[in-house]
Order: structure tokens, then C-alpha cells, then sequence
């Protein structure tokens, strides 16, 4: 048996400014892919997922970005040639493994996962089996499902079960192709669109329908579940929560399950609601916190939800009210070129961030002494992305009173603990960390905190959907909509 392994991936925020131009995907192409094989990434559970079983695995072409803003047009061309030439050179095949996200926008591609299945299909064909597989924060259509033979999504929030879920994918593709199973999946969406902080699996009300997700599969009434608590900051017709029940060919029943599971969500509607204290009000009280670390969570500014990485509200905050062993991340690629310039133990004046729009932050003007310089480069602890590299561009460290600022060039996905420890900062020794995600960060950082505060900065990322100017989305929509009515 063969497969082919291939995919593009981006989570696109539609109201961010920052254009994710072609040359923002890292991309891989034929034995490049394998670099990926061993880590919890959805290409490396799809080559290990085939290893396991024998099935031979034809690695094709993976293109993934950091989320930002829209993808242009041409740039999303130029990935679908690419990757429809390289699934039709590695023809003839017995299935592909597509690794998306689903919640990726380019102009004039308001669901572009289906323009990449159409695309796959156009050169592989109708018939041939296609398993894809999801980020929790997929924003799914039935368009995609229909091109689909097998949607499997990261049942987790943080994602710890990214290989996990591509290896399912590749067991349920191979069982297709056995002809063990013939899948029959429907999709069901509730009109809600939870922002991300509210959508962490560990806790309700996600917890228990994920649990009773989980029976569906292993009881057997099933094949298999997402749950996908959707991508609010995407402003699509098919934004918000999904839920996607595979039975073995029994459509009704997949519609049963996939009802009760949005109406258990449905019910607890109001556990949809988020609100966090003020900037101040949050520094203050990490400041009189008696055990460390207190990570303050910079919700506005969540990088892994598409924002810019460099809004200043809690770094100014922090030099205000002189906060000590704090460290905050900030990518501005200007500061670090004047880092460098000025050299490991000299003093540099800086306007750090703020600068990629006027939505994070005026830019903060600091003096401080240059303690690292860095390449950037480091490998992810995980749990979540385990063993995956990470380049932030050239980095270096300015400490400004008792606050560390992680300058990098570009920016780069929060929440592991060897990001810090890539510049020399032991994350457990700091009483404060400043965090720029939203759930992400738990999976690294919860073993070694004291408390984490959920803070209300504005920007991208903010809690409160009625600061966007939401055009696309299907209306009424709740929370931004206090009535929506379903079922
Ligand atoms: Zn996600």
C-alpha cells in the first residue's frame, strides 16, 4: 500500500494587517518532509502512522506559515501548483494524507482547504481516497468535507495529540482501502463562535463533550469525532464551531451523534463568555504574588491566533510599576539589529514594538544592558510540536531594570519552555513570564507555574469579537450576537 503525504497549513486572521506573503511558508518538499518524522507534528504522525503499519509513505510537498493576516492570491496559487504537481509525480497511489489546518483565508479563497482538495482532486481524481487532518481551531465547510473520504482533528487544546490524530487519519485511510469500512460523515454546526481562551479541552464546557466524543469511538457507534472549536478571528461564511461525526455508512447516525454532541455545547452557551482583568490591575497583582512564576497571559497579542507578537501594554506596565525577574518576548527584528550593533554588555537605547500596526501598543523607549545574542534557533520541549525546530530570526536579550525583553526577528510561536531557555533564561527561575497566546502556552508552562493570569490587552486577539468588524460570518452568531437561534 502507498500513500501520499502531503499538505499546506496556515490559520489565517482575517483583520490582521500582516499580509502572510509566499515567502512566510517554510516549505518542504519530497524527502524534506522527513525531518518531521518522530515529532508530534501532523506530517510526522502521518510518515510514522504509515511506517507502523508497512504502508509505503510518498512524502510530496508541506507548506506551513506562522498565522497572520490573509494569504494573497498569487502566493496561494503558486502552493496549489506546487503541490498538485508533486501529488500527481508521486501517482499512482493507493491514498493521501493531506495535513491542513482549517482555518486558512486567501483572497478570493474564503475556504481554502476546499480549494485544496479540489485542487488534489483535479490531478489525483475522484475516486481516490483523501484522509485529511485538522487543527482543533478548523473552521470547516461542507465543501471540504464533501471532497474528503476522512477528516480527522487534534481532539486537545493545547494540541498534544497532533501525531496522534494523522496517525488515526492513516489506520482509518488504510481500513478505505482494505474496503473494512466505508466512511459516512456529517457535519453539524451550531451558530457559535467561541474566542480561543474558552476553548481549552481540560475544562468545561469543551471537557465533556469531548469525553462523550471519545465513548462515540470507543464504544463503536463511531468511526470517528472532531470536535473543532473553531477559529473566531476568520471573518468566513463557515467560522465557529463544528462538530463531524463518522459512522461505518450509516449516515443517520452520524447525524444523531453529531446533534447531540452541538447540543450539549448549545446548552452551555454561556460558558462561551470570556472576561479578563485590566493590564494594571493584572501587573499588580503578579508583582504581590508570593509564589513564581505568575504567567501573565497577553490574550490580545495570542501570536499562535495570527497576531504580530510585539504589543507593548504589559511591557509598559511592567516597567511602571518596576517589576523584577520579568521576562517578556517581543519580536521586532529593528530592536535586535540594534541589540547586536550595540553588543553582549553594553548598554542600548531602544522603541521597542509596537510597530507592525497601531492596534498593540504604542512602541516602548527603554535603556538596557545587552545580556544575550543569540541565532534563534531551538527545538520545541513540547508537549505540544515535541521535537519540532523553531527559528525566531537573530535574538538577543536587553535587560531593562529587573525585565528581560526576548527580542527576535521574526515572531514565533509561545508557550514552550525552551524558547526562553534558548537564550540562556531558566523559565522557572522568573516571578513573572509574560506569555503572548492564549491556551497554547499551558502544555509548557503549567508544570512549573504558580498561577497563570488571563489578561484583557486589546489587539488581535482581544476576548471581545464586537471590537471586529465582522462582514462574512453567518448571522445571528452567538456570543457576538446575543440571539441565535439553532435546532
Ligand atoms: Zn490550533
Amino acid at each position: 500500500m502507498r500513500f501520499i503525504i502531503g499538505g499546506i497549513m496556515h490559520e489565517t486572521h482575517t483583520f490582521s494587517r500582516e499580509i502572510t506573503s509566499i515567502d512566510k511558508f517554510d516549505i518542504s518538499r519530497g524527502e524534506e518532509l522527513l525531518r518531521f518524522a518522530g515529532s508530534n507534528h501532523s506530517v510526522g504522525g502521518a510518515l510514522d502512522g504509515c511506517a507502523r503499519r508497512g504502508i509505503e509513505a510518498v512524502p510530496a510537498f508541506f507548506a506551513i506559515a506562522t498565522p497572520a493576516g490573509l494569504v494573497p492570491a498569487e502566493a496561494f496559487e503558486t502552493l496549489l501548483d506546487e503541490l498538485a504537481e508533486r501529488v500527481a509525480s508521486s501517482l499512482p497511489a493507493d491514498g493521501i494524507v493531506l495535513t491542513l489546518h482549517g482555518a486558512m483565508v486567501a483572497k478570493g479563497s474564503p475556504d481554502a482547504e476546499a480549494a485544496i482538495l479540489e485542487r488534489v482532486r483535479d490531478v489525483a481524481g475522484e475516486t481516490i481516497p483523501i484522509a485529511v487532518t485538522l487543527d482543533f481551531h478548523a473552521n470547516i465547510g461542507q465543501r471540504m468535507v464533501d471532497l474528503s473520504t476522512i477528516i480527522t482533528t487534534y481532539d486537545t487544546y493545547p494540541h498534544v495529540d497532533i501525531a496522534e490524530r494523522a496517525d488515526e487519519a492513516v489506520g482509518l485511510l488504510q481500513q478505505v482501502v482494505l474496503g473494512e469500512i466505508e466512511p459516512a460523515t456529517v457535519l453539524i454546526k451550531p451558530p457559535l463562535i467561541p474566542v480561543p481562551q474558552v476553548q481549552q479541552t481540560a475544562i468545561e464546557p469543551f471537557r465533556t463533550i469531548l469525553e462523550r466524543a471519545h465513548d462515540m469511538e470507543t464504544r463503536g457507534e463511531a468511526l470517528t469525532v472532531t470536535v473543532a472549536g473553531g477559529f473566531a478571528y476568520a471573518d468566513v461564511p463557515d467560522a465557529g464551531v463544528s462538530f463531524l461525526v463518522t459512522t461505518n455508512g450509516d449516515r443517520a447516525a452520524a447525524a444523531t451523534l453529531a446533534n447531540e454532541l452541538a447540543g450539549m455545547l448549545w446548552e452551555r452557551q454561556e460558558m462561551l463568555l470570556a472576561s479578563n482583568p485590566s493590564v494594571p490591575d493584572a501587573v499588580a497583582d503578579a508583582i504581590a504574588a508570593e509564589e513564581w512564576p505568575v504567567i501573565l497571559v497577553d490574550v490580545g497579542d495570542n501570536v499562535g491566533g495570527g497576531t504580530p507578537g510585539d504589543a507593548t501594554e504589559i511591557l509598559a506596565e511592567l516597567l511602571r510599576q518596576n517589576a523584577v525577574d520579568a521576562t517578556i518576548v517581543i519580536a521586532d527584528p529593528e530592536s535586535v539589529q540594534q541589540a547586536i550593533a550595540a553588543g553582549v554588555r553594553n548598554e542600548v537605547s531602544l522603541r521597542v514594538g509596537g510597530k507592525v500596526d497601531d492596534l498593540h501598543g504604542d512602541p516602548v523607549e527603554l535603556t538596557g544592558r545587552v545580556v544575550t545574542i543569540t541565532d534563534g534557533q531551538w527545538v520545541h520541549e513540547g508537549p505540544e510540536n515535541a521535537g519540532v525546530p523553531a527559528d525566531m530570526g537573530p535574538a538577543a536579550v536587553v535587560r531593562a531594570g529587573g525585565v528581560n525583553v526576548i527580542l527576535t526577528s521574526v515572531k514565533s510561536m509561545p508557550g514552550d519552555l525552551n524558547q526562553l531557555r534558548s537564550v540562556g533564561i531558566e523559565p522557572s527561575s522568573q516571578r513573572i513570564i509574560v506569555v503572548k497566546a492564549s491556551v497554547r502556552w499551558r502544555g509548557g508552562f503549567e508544570p512549573i507555574m504558580a498561577r497563570g493570569i488571563l489578561v484583557d490587552t486589546s489587539g488581535l486577539g482581544s476576548v471581545d469579537l464586537s471590537r471586529f468588524a465582522y462582514e462574512s460570518v453567518r448571522r445571528p452568531i452567538f456570543p457576538l450576537d446575543e440571539r441565535a437561534e439553532w435546532g
